[in-house]
């Protein structure tokens, strides 16, 4: 799977020729000592790619043709050190097919007072240099992250960051391919949606596959190897005594991981970054997919149960914008609640949540399934860790996409679950469980979602601008009424943007 640190931001800045060659050649060596700088930031995950200052339309022009066809290019990050009158950049950014990140700064963070003068003024421009660029962007009605402060402060340096996260989500987006095997669950509503206006908007492909097709593979998965993965089993996890070699269950537990190679293979074999299964068609599976599920999630997958490839992709985006973080990023699913005030809602699914999650090591076991009519499926058990997370539903309005987010604290529970045989999330959603879940509700929101404590609400905020998409977060801050005029006034926004 991709890599952050192969991807580039090119940086460059936008000047002219009227300030004559050496104000060229200082702005140059910046912008190198600034991309040298930003590169160095343990923060930043990707290459920052200084490119020669930009002095006219057909440089300007140049470059945007250059990083939209370069595949390792995710964006650029735009700085007008000086003045660069803006319609030079209509041709350059009207050709430009990647998304691009406004740098408001100054190389200088202090004023030399004493030595101040009309040649270091016209230097150090951007206070007017970049409001000439922001109208342009903003009159052409540009998708873009207006960074604003020095450019050695640690909330610029974040703000970097996170943005070069949402286009590397973009980038994977474009690129992404979805197994679907089988359909949807039947009648389902949540988890259905406009395929093709997914590959329009958002450039992720859903594929289909009969179960079969799947089954097929994992028939042919040997012996060997089965034995080579429940001894890794055997090493990772807690394993139930009758799963263990000599129990009751070991060929459950065999069969578990001749399901989870022949998923693998298939997936690998077809290039796909993510899938879907639905416990309603199983055919040729002797289990429904769990702990294979569970470990090809770990392994960077995307996933939705029940045929829902709306979150499947969301979670394999999210997994790769959050490559190098810790906390990780699970499939979830809003399960049950306790309502003793503020309220937590309890996330688990049906076996399939990611072990990336989990606060200390799973232990695998074999329990029944109410539904399916299939054999007992092996799962992991064990309980997401405590802190701070968001949780993410994409939207299929008919029209358009939303995405929207809620921000939450995971907690453990307060008591031990021993009859619960699955993988489990408790979160606190913010403000209040009482107003996160009325506002979830009104947005349309799944009981589906991508749970990630990996990453912020801005992370998704900056990959739905990109997007050209609505994003809306339930935070802290949310009011009920205002949440609800907000999503009235972005109906009207999106509805004429969209057409
Ligand atoms: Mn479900």
């Amino acid at each position: 799977m991709t890599e952050l640190s192969k991807l580039e931001i090119w940086f460059a800045a936008g000047s002219q020729h009227l300030y004559g060659d050496s104000v060229l050649k200082t702005v140059d060596g910046r912008v190198r000592e600034i991309a040298q700088a930003l590169a160095h930031s343990p923060e930043i995950p990707v290459r920052i790619v200084p490119k020669p200052v930009l002095a006219s339309a057909e440089a300007i022009r140049e470059l945007c043709a250059d990083a939209s066809r370069d595949d390792r290019c995710i964006g650029l990050l735009l700085w007008m050190h000086t003045f660069s009158p803006a319609q030079m950049w209509i041709a350059g950014l009207n050709a430009l097919d990647k998304p691009f990140a406004h740098l408001h700064t100054q190389f200088h963070r202090r004023l030399p007072w004493a030595t101040l003068d009309m040649d270091f003024m016209n230097l150090n421009q951007s206070a007017h240099g970049d409001r000439e660029f922001g109208f342009l962007t903003a009159r052409m009605g540009l998708a873009r992250k207006v960074i604003a402060g020095f450019w050695q402060d640690s909330d610029v340096i974040a703000e970097i960051a996170a943005w070069s996260r949402a286009a590397a989500g973009w980038r994977e987006a474009r690129r992404l391919r979805v197994a679907r095997f089988g359909d949807n669950m039947r009648n389902v509503a949540v988890t259905e949606g406009d395929k093709v206006e997914a590959r329009m908007r958002l450039g992720f492909a859903v594929e289909g596959y009969g179960v079969g097709d799947l089954a097929a593979r994992i028939a042919q998965v040997g012996g060997a190897d089965v034995d080579r993965l429940v001894a890794e089993y055997d090493d990772l996890y807690e394993v139930a005594p009758s799963l263990r070699a000599g129990g009751e269950r070991r060929s459950a537990l065999r069969e578990a991981a001749k399901i989870e190679l022949g998923l693998q293979a298939f997936l690998a074999e077809g290039g796909f970054q993510a899938f879907t299964d639905t416990f309603e068609d199983l055919h040729g599976l002797v289990q429904l997919p769990g702990v294979a599920v569970q470990r090809l999630m770990a392994s960077g997958y995307g996933f939705g149960a029940e045929g829902d490839w709306k979150t499947a992709a969301l979670v394999r985006i999210m997994k790769l914008m959050s490559a190098g973080l810790s906390g990780g990023v699970s499939f979830m699913e809003d399960y049950t609640y306790d309502l003793t005030p503020p309220g937590q809602v309890l996330g688990a699914h049906m076996l399939e949540v990611c072990p990336s999650i989990a606060a200390a090591k799973p232990s695998l076991e074999i329990h029944p399934l109410a539904i399916g009519g299939k054999a007992d499926p092996v799962r992991l058990v064990f309980t997401a860790r405590s802190g701070p997370a968001v949780t993410a539903s994409l939207v299929d309005l008919g029209h358009r996409f939303r995405l929207l987010v809620n921000e939450v604290d995971a907690t453990a529970p307060p008591e031990p679950l021993p009859r619960l045989p699955v993988a489990r999330a408790l979160w606190t959603p913010r403000p209040s469980l009482k107003v996160a879940a009325g506002a979830w509700i009104y947005a349309g929101g799944s009981h589906h979602t991508a749970f990630a404590p990996a990453l912020t609400a801005q992370h998704l905020a900056d990959f739905a601008e990109i997007a050209g998409i609505e994003c809306v977060i339930i935070d802290g801050a949310t009011h009920l009424a205002g949440f609800q005029q907000a999503l009235r006034w972005n109906e009207a926004y999106y509805s004429r943007r969209c057409r």
